[in-house]
């Protein structure tokens, strides 16, 4: 059965609607928005019976289906992956850089020490986590996601960000920056990825989301068929804070959907630390590795 024709899973909305919260929405003079109408309706008692009638009737009518197999039916308390697929999920774990999170899936038995890179001094982040490496279901629900336009795969993806979150102590920064788009990009696609990713975490973390602190004002090229220096020189200086007063201090949490050479984030990090940002750390759903296929294939029979 192809993906799009599942039932969404919980807590996804129409495309449109996700689109309005990426920063699209334009405010309609001298009327209740609905984000704040929902807001209101949040605050009261009746309000809440309301929401908590209306998501059992939807689960009674329109269960959610696993993110992964998409055959079983989960109650919200599940989460958006059954417990099969959340176990088969290519999970990062330990040996791992402290500093940039990259695995050594080559060496398991050895303990966690940081990469070349961060010997270098290369990254300008205080620390990186990813999820689960790029590979399987979470590649492919991420493809489909950003490339496909499949929204609703948004929470199930934005969970794996969660739960890493909370593994690794990142839910305390001051608020949450997803990597901007080009404007043009964002044209483009219709929606930024990272900015619906950051959204979800952010109402799970209750961390401000913030999409005014940082503009990527530099158009650059797609950087997936580029080399690591390619990388680096695409994304050199294409960011820029709009006001530095207000990242001033601030402890800032960047987040994004593939953590590939770093080269995005560290140019996020570079530009957010210049503009006296106290402390940046990132997140993102998976982690790529060149040299990562073959190690997986053998651990897991992953094709
Ligand atoms: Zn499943
Ligand atoms: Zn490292």
């Amino acid at each position: 059965m192809k993906a799009s024709r599942r039932p969404l899973p919980r807590g996804a909305m129409p495309p449109s609607s996700l689109e309005a919260e990426a920063g699209e929405r334009v405010p309609v003079p001298g009327r209740l928005q609905p984000v704040d109408a929902e807001r209101v309706l949040m605050r009261t008692r009746v309000g809440e019976v309301a929401r908590r009638i209306g998501q059992a009737l939807g689960e009674l009518f329109c269960p959610a289906s696993c993110a992964g197999c998409g055959r079983t039916w989960l109650e919200s308390r599940d989460g958006f992956w059954c417990g099969s697929c959340r176990e088969g999920l290519p999970w990062i774990r330990s040996p791992k850089c402290p500093l940039c999170g990259r695995p050594f899936p080559k060496s398991p038995s050895s303990s966690d020490h940081l990469c070349g890179n961060c010997l270098r001094g290369e990254f300008h982040f205080q620390c990186a986590r990813s999820a689960t490496y790029h590979s399987g279901v979470v590649r492919d629900r991420i493809h489909q996601f950003k490339f496909g336009g499949r929204l609703h795969w948004g929470p199930p993806l934005s969970e794996l960000l969660v739960e890493t979150a909370r593994r690794e102590g990142l839910t305390e920064a001051d608020c949450i920056v997803p990597v901007p788009l080009h404007v043009r990009r964002l044209r483009q696609r219709g929606f930024n990825q990272a900015a619906l990713l950051g959204r979800f975490l952010g109402a799970r973390l209750h961390r401000p989301v913030r999409y005014d602190l940082l503009y990527r004002f530099q158009w650059t090229d797609p950087q997936t068929r580029l080399h690591r220096e390619q990388r680096h020189a695409n994304v050199k200086n294409a960011f820029r804070v709009g006001n530095p007063q207000h990242v001033k201090g601030l402890h800032v949490l960047l987040v994004d959907d593939v953590f590939t050479t770093g080269s995005t984030l560290n140019e996020c990090a570079r530009s957010l630390r210049r503009a006296g940002a106290g402390e940046v750390t990132a997140l993102t759903v998976a982690r790529a590795l060149p040299d990562w296929k073959e190690d997986w294939k053998e651990k897991s029979g992953d094709a």
